[in-house]
């Protein structure tokens, strides 16, 4: 292998940490660093997995540059992290191409989608209300389906090759359970002692991105549980959209939607206040092409609402279908695949921590 592969420099850093030990109560990746005296290439990526880019570490270490050691254990984990994500999940071509012109594609998807449904509502039926008057709901759910499904699968695919090449043991449902109550709260982005992360403002502690990061998973996972709410309703008690206001769907969507449009303004201005040096400096307008995608999503969604029964209603109804299917159609190419690696980390670590102590 060459010395100059992301693995491989993590291997020398990580391998310079483990003699070193100093950061060993900042988060979950010193721990299980001290587990191994080698480490395979599997190992680092469960470790570059654990690692969510606090920086921490970097602020607190006496071997960065000038050092000749020239550790940036950041950078180095986030390099492997990335890595792992666009050979596992495959093709890499794909993950490349968005971050090299993610802005580029998400745009020009957002708008061959809208313009796509624009062309099918030109055959909308001649009865159906609200947004049905545009798009039956048999239509949406069959060009939706495969676009949520597909990616789903080639993101499962993905993380069943990181269980593998990490060599974790057969899970059980108290790993589960215990990663999840880490991710609902993400207890690691509160930093070692609960000060939060080192990422916006050099060496000072702030809580602020694990706040928007907050914002961000729990208005996802609102708007996620309006449309299933609202799907249930369709099929099961025969309620078809468009709903009230005060309608669990409608109070879910749109508080969910909210909380997407704070925590990804949020995310982007906080990366533009971080050294890119300290992480993967190549995926960073990929990234920011990604949190671009998902708060437009949420501000579409909320800009439909306020335009049902206008004019513009058939306009913002393409364009933020077009944004819901570009959102999901990259999923396994974009940052949001993370969240999917992140939790697959924790459940695997718990499950490792299980089989040391027995
Ligand atoms: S980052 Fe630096 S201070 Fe921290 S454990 Fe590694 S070598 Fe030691
Ligand atoms: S950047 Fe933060 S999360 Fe990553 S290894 Fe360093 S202290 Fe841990």
């Amino acid at each position: 292998m060459s010395l100059d592969t992301p693995v491989s420099e993590a291997r020398r850093q990580i391998e310079i940490c483990n003699a070193c030990r100093y950061c060993e109560g900042f988060c979950s990746v010193f721990p299980a660093m001290t587990r191994e005296k080698s480490f395979a290439d599997g190992d680092l990526t469960h470790l570059a997995n654990l690692c969510h880019n606090c920086r921490g570490c970097y602020y607190s270490c006496q071997y960065t540059e000038p050092h000749e050691f020239a550790l940036n254990i950041p950078a180095a984990l986030a390099e492997v992290r990335q890595d792992s994500w666009e050979r596992l999940v495959g093709p890499q071509v794909f993950a490349k191409a968005f971050h090299r012109s993610g802005v580029a594609i998400a745009g020009g998807l957002v708008i061959g989608f809208a313009l796509l449904m624009a062309a099918i509502s030109l055959l909308r039926p001649a009865s159906g209300e609200g947004f049905y008057a545009e798009l039956t709901h048999n239509l949406m759910v069959a060009l939706f389906a495969p676009a949520f499904l597909l990616p789903l699968v080639a993101v499962a695919i993905g993380l069943r090759r990181y269980w593998a090449e990490t060599g974790a043991p057969k899970m059980a449902w108290s790993d589960v359970m215990a990663a999840l109550k880490q991710a609902g709260q993400l207890k690691n982005l509160s930093g070692g002692q609960g000060q939060g992360c080192n990422f916006e403002q050099e060496d000072r502690y702030t809580d602020t991105r694990r706040w928007l990061h907050q914002a961000v998973m729990y208005g996802f996972l609102l708007c996620f549980a309006a449309t299933s709410v609202a799907t249930l309703m369709h099929y099961l008690l025969a309620m078809e959209a468009p709903y009230p206001l005060f309608s669990l769907p409608k109070l879910l969507g749109i508080t969910g939607g909210v909380l997407l449009v704070i925590g990804t303004i949020g995310l982007a201005w906080l990366k533009t206040k971080a050294d890119p040096e300290l992480g993967a400096k190549r995926v960073w307008g990929g990234e920011m092409g990604f949190i671009a995608l998902l708060g437009f999503t949420a501000a579409s969604g909320l800009a439909l609402y306020a335009a049902t029964g206008n004019a513009v209603m058939p306009v913002m109804l393409v364009l933020h279908l077009g944004a819901v299917a570009t959102l999901f159609l990259l999923l396994p190419y974009t940052k949001m695949v993370h969240g999917f690696f992140r939790l697959t980390a924790l459940i695997a670590e718990e499950a490792i921590k299980r089989r040391s102590r027995a």
